[in-house]
This record gives structure tokens, sequence and C-alpha cells, in this order.
């Protein structure tokens, strides 16, 4: 932790370097010490393993990354507890949130922390750390921190604590011919700079078709039970319409099943009985950050814009 209490202050522990003052966790109130070491920046620590939510051991890199979100975003303040959510935001400022997460977190304690500021009228954002940016694929994690802006597209957080740059994932995209893309936007914290990255993972040799046709054969898991759902249908996943194969706006949250989700539409005669049709599929919903209905719609007329139905 980087703020301790003394007396009726908060103080950040690079602020004031003396060992010798009476530090206290200004959580549970027992006394930390203050750690003055050559490989972490200054912080405190908790004198005894109490099991305070403030005496969770944190990296080198958790700690120096709040500094430096500090530096980025200055009216936020650093560590405050929020005792109506029996939690501590790694930083704050009016009703936002900022939550820099370097080390792997479990989804359901995740989706807690999330669905918990929400219902308290906060606005979390979560920023990744150097393990947990994207890179060939996205993460149940990665994607449930989606957001989506016309201007950026789905986005997300990063934060390069060694080069001290803030980072944009933005335009994230998903589709079979070119796997994950994004563009990588670095801002450094003195000069501003920006640099584009572009990832791309693969251009097959194989069709869609070719290769669902070649993961049924060797019995992926998904795809057959992809494959079972299609057939309730009486469809095959090789054999579909040509518009079906084309990539979505949404690959990115629902990849193969997209597949499916336009089965359904072309049994459907209007937008409410897809989404009826719908319901099972997203019952659980595990992207916070997104409006379920607001992405069932815009797929829905991504679908007829891709079949060129028209609706009577
Ligand atoms: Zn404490």
């Amino acid at each position: 932790m980087l703020v301790a209490q003394l007396g009726s202050e908060l103080i950040v522990a690079h602020h004031d370097l003396n060992r010798k003052k009476a530090y206290c966790c200004p959580v549970c109130q027992t006394k930390v010490i203050l750690k003055l070491g050559t490989k972490i920046i200054p912080h405190f620590a908790h004198q005894s393993t109490a099991t305070c939510i403030s005496s969770e051991a944190e990296t080198p890199e958790h700690l120096a990354g709040k500094v430096l979100l500090q530096l980025f975003f200055p009216q936020f303040q650093l560590e405050v507890y929020l005792p109506e959510l029996k939690q501590r935001a790694d930083l704050l400022w009016e009703i936002r949130a900022l939550e820099f997460q370097c080390s792997p977190l479990s989804f359901p304690r995740f989706l807690e922390r999330t669905y918990g500021y929400l219902a308290s009228g906060y606005q979390p954002v979560w920023i990744f750390g150097k393990a947990l940016q994207p890179e060939h694929k996205l993460t149940q994690l990665q994607k449930a921190c989606l957001q989506f802006e016309a201007k950026k597209g789905f986005y997300l957080y990063g934060l390069d604590v060694t080069h001290q740059h803030f980072l944009l994932f933005r335009y994230v995209h998903w589709s079979y011919e070119t796997g994950l893309s994004y563009q990588k936007i670095a801002t450094n914290l003195t000069r501003q700079q920006q640099k584009s990255v572009k990832s791309t993972r693969r251009s097959s040799r194989f069709s869609y078709s070719e290769w669902l046709q070649q993961q049924l054969a060797t019995k992926r898991k998904d795809i057959v039970q992809l494959q079972g759902k299609c057939y309730q249908h009486n469809q095959h996943l090789c054999y579909l319409a040509e518009w079906i194969y084309q990539e979505s706006t949404f690959g990115l949250l629902f990849e193969h099943a997209v597949l499916y989700y336009r089965i359904l539409f072309l049994k459907a005669a209007s937008y409410v009985e897809w989404r009826a049709l719908m319901t099972n599929e997203v019952i659980s919903w595990t992207y916070p950050f997104l409006d379920r209905e607001v992405v069932l719609h815009a797929f829905f007329l991504e679908c007829i814009r891709l079949s060129k139905r028209t609706f009577s």
C-alpha cells in the first residue's frame, strides 16, 4: 500500500521518508511500517499478517503503476477505501474508480468487484498490467473489460510501467480470417507520444467452411457442440449461405457462435422473434460495460445488411 494514516492526515509513502513515525492503516487502524528498499518503491506494509483488505501482497509493478497512474491523472486520489463496498479503489476521482490489475484475477471475483462498483454508482475502469494485456487471443477477463465507442470501436486500457506508457488498445476486432487485431496507442507521460502497432495472427490457407470441416473431423469440442445446435435447425456448419461466413463486428464477443446466431436470424420473422430465440444464448451476459440489448440490436442490423434480406 502507498497511503497510510498519520494522526488525522493521509500520507503517501514517497512523499514522506521517515521510518520512525507512527503510521497506521487507514482501513483497519493497525500499525504499518514504511518500507524503503532498493527494488520496490517506498510503500507501507502491515506489521502483522492481519486479515485487512489492504494487507494483500502487492507486486512492484502494481505499486509503481499506481504512482504512475496518478502522474497521468493528477485529479485522482490514491487508494481510496470505500466502506459501503468494503473495498479499496486503486485510484478514485468522484465516481470514477481505476483498477490497475497486474496479476490473474478469478472471473467471479472480477464480476463481483465490477458489479459492486456499478451498483453503488461508481464507474470502474480496469487497466491491465503487462501479464494481462492482449496478445493473440482475448481472455474472458479481457473481453469482459471491453468498452465500445464509435470512434474507438471496442477498446481496452493497459499500463506499461517499465516504459511509462499509458496504453489504449482500440479497434479490437476478431474474425476467422485475421484472428485478433487491434491498434495499440502508447502515450508517454512527458511527451504524449503515440505509436500504432497492428497485430494480426493468421491468414489461413483454408476457407472458413473448410476449416470448420477440419475441426469437426478432429472433434474439436466447441465446434462439435455448435454443429449440434445448427443440426436442430436442419443446418450444417460447412454448408451455410455465403453471407453467414462473413466477418462480424461482434465476432470479438461471440467468435464462432456468430454462425449460429445468424442461422437463428434466418429462422425469425422479426427482431422480436429473433431476440426470443436468442434468450438462452445470452442469459448470462458477462460484459459489464456493454449493453446487451444495444449489442444484440446492432448484431441484428448487421445480419440484415449482410443477408440483404428485407422485412415486410
Ligand atoms: Zn489494514
